[in-house]
Formats: structure tokens, sequence, C-alpha cells
């Protein structure tokens, strides 16, 4: 093949799927390391040992009440993104269910990670209604759309952040304040109070994080996003939520989360987040630059490809569209195939093409926006991050041009 010949295959791997997962850092790694071998204690413990182990994960919880200006009573470390959501749907339905015999309305859109949508569906086992908020063309939910679908009984509504597939950035602030109004206006009725959740789980190395400022009540982050360990996270339940668990057990975690805690889980997240949170807004201006100008050049450069998502923004402070994101559609490829010719490559992306389990099912984000199929089909995710340079960029850049050249006259030649 004359184009791809002309490329040599990278050494290294060029690392292009950093919405779905980040390596952990190196002071992150060294953070957690001793608390696997030589303070390995339980927390529940009374001896030394123990207690220095409780240290640390009250420390832990410190850093992330800070980032998050909160309370540390009201931060509780989970397993990770899924878990933190599954615990505050499922777990405001199941306390919803237990003080109000009947009805109960869920409001979520149609755009939110699976562990949302999964959850909330799983809510609607409890006899619980459940309204999927439809999203523009770019991805955004309306706060006037919120207010709208908003009945005398919902309890709960959950917004993303951030969206992990187009990087749609949802006015959470406006929505909190329609929720804050209906709220005081429910105050001294028989309605339930509405609790506003949202999953930050893609925002934090990239957006603020105060929770004053967001307004929620309920907040998801994970540490596999944010160059901490897989498997860990944080779901902040605002002061007198009452929540059931969904993990039994001893009780920790103010009974939300029972389970020995992972205690080098907690500290290595703890470190994470506080970096992504330090260096977030100079490495939002990095990355959009870097993510502009590649961007432009993938468009103008392949015939037949459209940006999936909100119009990228300028280096400033981002707002509508996450800094490290583009989701592209190139017209008569197959996106998993195009995945494939790339790891061929050494370059690593994704597909909306295809879903978490690596089954064929197509994006729902992606169809939500409007995408017909073939543009689904045709679709590349491909999100930047820290370790992300121009060159490694320039590279890929001519990589995508030459795995869609092949793929394209394959069709052809097949047609
Ligand atoms: C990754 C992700 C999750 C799931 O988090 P896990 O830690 O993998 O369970 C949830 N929501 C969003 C937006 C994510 O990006």
């Amino acid at each position: 093949m004359p184009t791809s010949a002309r490329l040599v295959k990278s050494k290294t791997l060029v690392y292009l799927d950093h919405a779905a997962a980040t390596p952990v850092r190196p002071e992150v790694l060294r953070s957690m390391q001793p608390f696997w071998t030589k303070e390995f204690g339980n927390p529940s413990t009374l001896y030394s040992l123990g207690q220095r182990a409780q240290q640390a994960l009250t420390d832990a919880r410190r850093a992330v009440a800070q980032v998050l200006q909160v309370d540390q009573t009201e931060v509780i470390f989970t397993a990770g993104g899924s878990e933190s959501d599954t615990l505050a749907i499922l777990g405001a339905a199941r306390a919803f269910r237990a003080k109000h015999a009947r009805g109960g309305h869920i409001l979520t859109t149609t755009i939110e990670h699976h562990a949302v949508l999964a959850a909330a569906h799983a809510a609607t086992e409890l006899g619980i209604r459940l309204t999927l908020l439809p999203v523009n063309a770019e991805g955004f939910v309306s706060a006037a759309d919120v207010r709208a679908a908003i009945e005398p009984d919902t309890f709960l509504v959950s917004v993303m952040l951030a969206n992990n597939e187009i990087g749609t950035i949802q006015p959470i602030a406006d929505i909190a304040r329609i929720i804050q109004r209906q709220n005081s206006e429910r105050h001294g009725t028989t309605q339930p109070h509405i609790l506003l959740h949202t999953d930050a789980c893609q925002a934090g190395g990239y957006l603020e994080l105060a929770v004053p400022t967001l307004g929620v009540d309920l907040l998801t982050l994970n540490g596999s996003k944010v160059y901490g360990p897989k498997q860990t996270g944080v779901l902040f339940v605002r002061k007198g939520i009452t929540l059931a668990p969904v993990v039994y057990g001893g009780g920790q975690e103010r009974g939300l989360r029972s389970g020995t805690e992972n205690v080098a889980g907690a500290v290595g997240f703890a470190r994470a987040l506080t970096l992504a949170q330090t260096t977030q807004a100079k490495e939002a201006t990095r990355i959009a630059r870097l993510r502009n100008t590649f961007a432009a050049q993938l468009l103008k450069q392949i015939p037949n490809s459209r940006m999936n998502g909100p119009a990228l923004e300028a280096t400033t402070t981002p707002t509508r569209r996450l800094p490290n994101n583009i989701n592209v559609s190139f017209a008569d490829c197959d996106g998993e195939a195009l995945v494939i010719y790339l790891d061929a490559y050494n370059i690593a992306a994704a597909t909306g093409s295809a879903c978490a389990t690596g089954s064929t099912e197509p994006s729902h984000v992606l169809q939500a926006i409007g995408l017909t199929p073939r543009e689904v089909r045709g679709s590349l995710r491909l999100t930047l991050g820290m370790r992300t340079t121009a060159a490694q960029l320039q590279y890929a850049l001519r990589a995508i041009k030459a795995v869609v050249a092949q793929q394209r006259r394959t069709t052809t030649m097949l047609a």
C-alpha cells in the first residue's frame, strides 16, 4: 500500500485514549506503595499499625474535601466511577422508596455514562419512573428542558459534568439554580426534595471541581481518569442526605460503603486528584492548543470528515467542550477497523461504534446527537493527555490519513 508504506511505525506507543484510562503518575504510585506492604493494617483496628492506616485515610479524605471545597465527612471512598454512580442513583432511589410507598421520578439525559443509565433503569424496578432528556446536536441539555421535565415527585436529577465521548460540558450550575428554586417552592409541602447528581469523572484534569460553584448534592469522581489507580474514586454526599447503601458489611464509610478500606487506593486517588486540580488550568490551555491544531489538520487533510460534539473552543478556560477531546466521523469508514489498523501503527484510539465491553453496540451518545448509523460507524475518538506531544500528533495525523485512505480504497474496490 503506497501511502502507508512510507510511514514508519512508531517504536513507542502513541496513546490517544485518555478518556478510557490514564497511566498512574510516578508520584501517585510512590504515595501508595507503603500501604500495600509495611503499612498494611486494617484502619478499623486499635493498635498503631491500624491507626496509621486510619490516619492515612483521614488525610486522603481531607485532601479530596479540600479540592471539592466540602467537609471531609461528605467524602465517601468507593471502588470507582461506576460504583459512585450506582450508590448515588440506586442509593437515592431506595432511600426514597423507604420513605414513600408510591411514586418517585428520576430525571437524567440520553448521553450519560452507562453506569448512570443502568442504575437509573435498575431504579425503575422499584416502581420509580424515569425520564431521559434529549440533548441537542452538540450534546447539550438545556436548563429550561430540565425545568420543564421536573414532575411533582421528582427526587433526583442526574446530569454529567463532561461527556466521555464528545466532551460536552453541561451547564450544571444553571441546572443547580433551577433545582434550588424548585426546592424552595417545595419547602413545607409533601413533595420530595430534589437532589442533583453529577458524574464528573472526565472533568478532574481540566475543569474546576468546586462543589459550592457547581451547586450539586452528589458528585462522582474516579481515579482512573486523573492519572490515579483504577477501581478508586469517591462520591461526594452533601450533609443531611440519606442514601441507602449498595454494599453491605461492617459499616465503613459512614455505612454507605462497607468493606475494608482500600487505603493505598484512597491515598493514591487523593494524590492524583490534587495534582490534576493543581495543574488543571495550565494543562487545559496546553492541551487545547495541541488539540485544536491537530483537529483542524485532520478535518482539512481528510476529505469527507466531520467533527462530532461541540465546536472547538479557543485555548481559554473550557466552558463547552473538554480540551482533550476529539470525536470525528470519516465517511465510508469503519471505526473499529480504523482502531485496529492504527494499533498496527502503535497508536491507541477509540471508536464510538463499539461499547466498553468490546461488543459492537453503536454509541448511544453519537446516536443521541443525531448521527446517522453510517456516521456512527465511521467515528473515531481521540483523547489527548499529559504526555501527548505535537510530534506524536503529527505522526498520528499521517497514520490516520493513511488508514482512512486505505479503507476507502478497499471499500471502493468491493463496491
Ligand atoms: C470512566 C467513567 C465512569 C466509570 O468509572 P469506573 O471507575 O471505570 O467505574 C463513569 N462515568 C464516566 C463519565 C466515566 O468516564
